[in-house]
């Protein structure tokens, strides 16, 4: 018998309150997923996830009495977030998936627990604990998470069918927890099934790729998603470019300590390709902020180890520091590699650094003139405005950002005057 009820995270008063509010008057309900999971390997515990008898109105109800804010994010399926001390808990009524399509399912309540078991993924996220600590497991979970194997529960190929994303759930869970090769049956299952995950939404796809990449190493899962074509379904634009670079990266953050970044991951794989990177970007339905940083980055130019650091100040102010940082982060990883067997490599990662420091360090100057400068000099609203600005604008990139306000006005009475 496995109990966690000495663990932290589950002695938490706010955890305690709501599992004694939701297992009293013969209702049980029980950790489940991340957090029993994380827990039993050792990791931290992020979101708890709760699964119950009560109906979500029940729920609701019970919350309602005791003054705990509840909010219907799923109500279709059985889903309401209660709210303690501005931390959400999903808790979620015990379900049978009665109808699914690969994308969506029907739901319908008052199944046993082992039935919610079984709708679920992996082996390792059907685990439960109840409210005296004691885990429970209906799948062979505890054994799987022993020998870190990602498994689906029951036949994998009928259980991808029913949600194609549990192919990218696959991975990403290998990413994150799995030791050794995939499970051998769902590895072959997500190669089969591969050609469906373009009719899944480009949200889940994102979402689900984004996790994966988040993980400290996913070298491995995209290894093995490449191999299995899985990979080049979801992001075509690694096809030619390959995974090479990950290797490098992984070993230049853990390293030098650079927190893991996703987009970077992501930037590692794909070609450094502005037009390439808006497709991917649009096709997968990026934020606003994430389609930025690619196309930044694949707008930074590679510096020569031979650039001044004036001209890289230069390159900064112009193209941003934030996509530099990323470029000079992938050069660095890879001049890293290469400096184990080679000098010159040696000699270029060392340069590199200092210019990543250089670029980390980039307060991006403002330049001390403006539009409404040049229409004061008598110029008429108009593109010439703008040309005028832009010629201001260079000799002071030129000046090393050092031509002051008043150079900038006087240079600005002769070009006005001619
Ligand atoms: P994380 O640490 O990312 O939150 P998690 O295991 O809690 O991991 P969630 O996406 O929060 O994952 O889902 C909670 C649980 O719901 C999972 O552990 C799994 O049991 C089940 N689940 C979620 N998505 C699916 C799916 N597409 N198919 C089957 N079961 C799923
Ligand atoms: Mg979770």
């Amino acid at each position: 018998m496995t109990n966690l009820a000495d663990r932290d995270w589950f002695q938490d008063p706010a955890l305690k309150t709501l599992m004694a509010l939701l297992n009293s008057g013969g209702a049980e309900t029980r950790v489940v997923g991340g957090a029993v999971r994380n827990s039993l390997m050792g990791l931290p515990v992020g979101d708890i996830d709760l699964a119950t008898t009560l109906l979500p109105e029940e729920v609701s109800g019970r919350a309602a009495a005791k003054g705990i804010k509840a909010v219907p994010t799923g109500i279709e399926h059985g889903t309401v977030t209660l709210v303690i001390d501005g931390k959400g808990y999903e808790v979620t009524t015990l379900r049978r998936d009665v109808e699914t399509n690969g994308r969506h399912a029907q739901v319908a309540f008052g199944a046993t627990w082992q039935e919610d078991a079984d709708r679920r993924d992996l082996t390792m996220n059907a685990l439960y604990v109840g409210v005296d600590g004691e885990v429970v497991d209906l799948v062979g979970g505890l054994a799987d998470i022993e020998t870190k194997t990602v498994r689906f529960i029951g036949n994998a190929e009928q259980r991808i069918a029913e949600d194609y994303l549990r192919v990218l759930r696959f991975f990403r869970f290998f990413a994150h927890y799995g030791s050794g090769r995939p499970d051998a049956e769902g590895l072959k299952a997500s190669a089969r099934a591969r050609a469906q995950l373009k009719t899944l939404s480009a949200e889940r796809v994102w979402a689900e790729m984004k996790k994966l990449l988040s993980a400290r190493d996913p070298g491995r899962a995209l290894l093995w998603m490449r191999q299995s074509g899985v990979l080049t379904e979801v992001l075509p634009e690694t096809e030619k470019w390959g995974i090479d670079a990950i290797p490098g990266l992984i070993a230049a953050e853990q390293a030098l300590g650079w927190a893991p970044d996703p987009l970077l991951r992501l930037c590692a794989i794909v070609p450094k390709d502005a037009a390439r990177l808006v497709t991917l970007s649009e096709r997968l339905r990026l934020s606003n902020a994430e389609a930025l940083a690619l196309d930044r980055f694949a707008r930074a130019p590679k510096p020569q180890e031979t650039v001044t650091d004036v001209a890289f100040d230069r390159d900064l102010y112009r193209f941003g520091k934030d996509g530099m940082i990323s470029m000079l982060k992938l050069e660095l990883a890879s001049a890293r590699v290469n400096a184990e067997h080679d000098q010159k490599a040696m000699a270029r990662s060392a340069r590199l650094f200092a210019l990543l420091k250089r670029a980390e360090g980039f307060v991006r100057p403002v330049l001390p003139i403006k539009g409404s400068d040049v229409l004061a000099a008598g110029i008429v609203a108009g593109p010439k405005v703008g040309e005028i600005l832009g010629k201001l604008e260079e000799g002071w990139i030129a000046s090393q950002f050092n031509l002051t306000r008043e150079d900038l006005l006087a240079r600005l009475e002769t070009l006005a005057k001619s």
